[in-house]
């Protein structure tokens, strides 16, 4: 049995690796490391994947929601509701801006915000809704935007996590992750399920004016050349990874459903254990599972994940605390207890190992040896 890992990247590289040599010598030969002809192309070819209009690439998802949210004119003061249970990218932006962010409970069945929690947080000074489609799995868009319609809101869809996942509306439409509001925004981040070989992100919308401002603000701000309309950010996808996004773009519905069959199996295997709850799923979106998560009551959590570790088993506590105690975020004025859906998915969550190139034998032994726990600590 190979080692297992959270995230197999090296023998999903010797998978594809002719192709991703070829396109990352292409670019060396080239010497286009920057604003190369791989860049436009990645982009239109996202777009098509995604049936959106416009795919503005950057230098990373943090800056991604920074640029969305500079382009959309926030002005500070203004506030922006996000969900406590989250990577700290969403929050942060918000805050660097000088906006306010509002923080919301998440679902605990589902980990993303929830329309309730939304609507209780919205006051005279909300301006934004920045839902973030965690693990892989879409927040209630439906819900979402008809908030949003009835307060005048803008959306900001945080889809870092999500790149392929299908947003199913009651109507019978579909749409994907990140182009359902104003503006979507992802990572390349190496691990991501469309990931690169370093860092990379992109910004997109179906609104040809933002599509202009989200370029120029990417961009120093830079309308014509040396010519500035507004302060902007030096935010750049290079063309290395553009080319090596290329390649796995091609690759990436059928590594979503190699998670997905990962997942499957880790459901099947759990189904008559009354000690896990298994990811939920909802009818309104198919799930690309960034992470596996369960959850696991009564203080089994840790003494499981150390069983693991034990066992050579890797798992993460995705996230161990939640974004209002943070020493940065005092300032917010939370008090500990606001926000007891958070603070119990943090003390039960664990994210189980799972990638485009697991093998039969590790789903075994890690389903047997999480099962084994339990029999052992009923
Ligand atoms: C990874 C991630 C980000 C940040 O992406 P970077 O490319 O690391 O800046 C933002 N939001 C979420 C939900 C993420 O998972």
């Amino acid at each position: 049995m190979r080692d297992i890992q959270m995230v197999d990247l090296k023998t999903q590289y010797e998978r594809i690796r002719s192709e991703i040599d070829d396109a990352i010598f292409s670019v060396i030969n080239s010497t286009a490391f920057i604003k190369g002809p791989g860049v436009k192309l990645f982009e239109e070819e996202l777009q098509t994947y995604l049936g959106v209009k416009h795919v503005i690439s950057c230098a990373n998802g943090t800056d991604a929601l920074q640029i969305a949210m500079m382009s959309l004119g926030l002005k500070p003061g203004d506030e922006v509701i996000t969900t406590n249970f989250t990577f700290i990218a969403t929050v942060e932006a918000v805050a660097l801006l000088g906006l306010k962010p509002v923080i919301a409970d998440p679902e605990p069945g589902n980990f993303n915000l929830s329309v309730k929690e939304i609507r209780n947080a919205i006051t005279p000074k909300t301006r934004a809704i920045v839902p973030v489609h965690l693990f892989g799995q879409c927040s209630d868009m439906d819900g979402i935007m008809k908030l949003a319609r009835e307060y005048d809101l803008l959306v900001i869809e945080d889809a870092a996590q999500a790149t392929g996942t299908d947003y199913y509306f009651p109507d019978g439409t579909t749409k994907k992750a990140g182009t359902i509001g104003n503006a979507g925004t992802t990572s390349f981040f190496p691990s991501k399920n469309l990931g690169c070989y370093g860092d990379g992100g992109a910004v997109y919308t179906n609104d040809d004016e933002l599509a202009g401002k989200l370029r120029s603000i990417a961009n120093h701000g830079m309308k014509m050349r040396y010519h500035y309309n507004d302060i902007g950010v030096n935010s750049r996808l290079d063309t290395i990874q553009a080319e090596i996004l290329r390649v796995k773009l091609r690759y990436l519905d059928q590594f979503n459903d190699a998670r997905r069959a990962v997942a499957d199996y880790y459901d099947k295997a759990f189904e008559g254990c009354s000690g896990i709850e298994v990811p939920v799923r909802e009818s309104y979106s198919s799930h690309i599972f960034h992470q596996y998560t369960i959850r696991i009551e009564n203080g089994k959590r840790d003494p499981l994940k150390r069983h693991l570790e034990e066992n050579k088993i890797p798992a993460m506590i995705y996230y161990p605390g939640p974004l209002h105690m943070q020493e940065a975020y005092r300032y917010l004025g939370y008090r500990e207890s606001d926000f007891p859906v958070t603070d119990k998915l943090c003390k039960t969550v664990l994210s189980l190992p799972i990638h485009t190139e697991m093998e039969k034998d590790q789903l075994d032994f890690i389903t047997k040896t999480i099962l084994n726990f339990f029999e052992r600590n009923q």
